[in-house]
């Protein structure tokens, strides 16, 4: 497994791996996984299919400054390294990208990449203005770093994989954006780098989240005609119950649109429908979602 730290010198590596492979006369695709580190199986997940899908797999471990808040955990990120690449070499990762923030934004940075608040305004992008701004401008750094003919994205962060999909269909980026599914711990919560900050009361009460999701999800492929405001109402309900509960939001969207829904307005009539939530445990702030579509999920 090779590792960066220089975006010159990956990219050098990946020339050389492209034109080893022309002068066979094949041509060498790459999967590309951009991550924050910390990695859990969600992150594997996305590795293992890039593994089945791809003749190179490139796994990007940065966490990105811009797309923190002021008053958000990006000092206190966890990290670690060693671990990371250990599972890194597992998943047959053929190049580690690992940069420093100075690498990634030198002094005299002056442009950014915004999609329009009609995909970044709602949901996570509401309670965390310039979040998505930061994102789109990693993204499209390291897709122009690596030139990826595949990219990974979990469903967890359903509004980023819309955001991104958007992004390279309106600026031609030459990169399939590869939505997968949220990986969970056995007990249901989603697999998150922040749930090491969860107090054991904290994390046993973070479960109402994927136990109140999986509930909606079983009312709507039971052929139910719930509405969004029905949905979201269940939800509030379960969420405040619960005292270590502090709700951010709670939306039903289309996706990847993310037009809200009308509180009158069945969900799964036609198309598929986010249903999406943001909830803080102590200081942590979990997110979790589930898609649901007609032909249930
Ligand atoms: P992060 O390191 O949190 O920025 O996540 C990197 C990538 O892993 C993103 O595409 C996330 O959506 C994805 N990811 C994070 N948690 C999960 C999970 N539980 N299941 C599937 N993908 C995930």
């Amino acid at each position: 497994m090779n590792l960066f730290r220089n975006i010159q010198d990956l990219r050098q590596y990946l020339k050389q791996e492209r034109l080893k492979a022309a002068l066979e006369g094949k041509v060498l695709e790459t999967g590309f996984v951009p991550t924050m580190g910390y990695l859990h199986e969600g992150h594997a997940s996305l590795l293992r299919e890039a593994r089945r899908n791809n003749d190179l797999v490139v796994l990007s471990i940065f966490v990105n400054p811009i797309q923190f808040g002021p008053n958000e955990d990006f000092e206190r990120y966890p990290r670690d390294e060693a671990k990371d690449l250990q599972l890194a070499e597992q998943e047959g990762v053929d190049a580690v990208f690992l940069p420093s923030v100075g690498e990634m934004y030198p002094a005299q940075t002056l442009t950014k990449i915004t999609v329009s608040q009609q995909l970044t305004g709602g949901l996570c992008g509401a309670s965390r203005p310039g979040h998505f701004d930061g994102v789109t401008t990693v993204v499209s750094k390291l897709f122009n770093i690596v030139e990826p003919e595949r990219a990974y994205f979990g469903q967890k962060d359903a509004q980023q994989v819309a955001v991104i999909t958007q992004m390279v269909k309106d600026l031609n980026m030459p990169v399939q954006i590869v939505p997968c599914p949220i990986r969970r711990e056995e007990d249901g919560l989603a697999l998150s780098s922040r749930n090491v900050y969860l107090a054991p009361a904290e994390r046993e009460a973070a479960l109402v989240l994927s136990r109140q999701l999986l509930h909606v999800q079983e009312l709507i492929n039971e052929g139910g005609t719930l509405t969004a405001g029905e949905a979201k109402e269940t939800l509030l309900h379960a969420f405040t119950a619960e005292p270590l509960a502090e709700v951010d939001y709670v939306e039903v969207v289309r996706f990847p649109g993310l037009q809200p829904l009308g509180d009158s307005e069945r969900i799964a009539q036609d198309g598929e429908v986010l249903v999406a939530v943001a909830v803080k445990f102590g200081s942590t702030r979990l997110i979790d979602n589930v898609i649901l579509s007609k032909k249930g999920v």
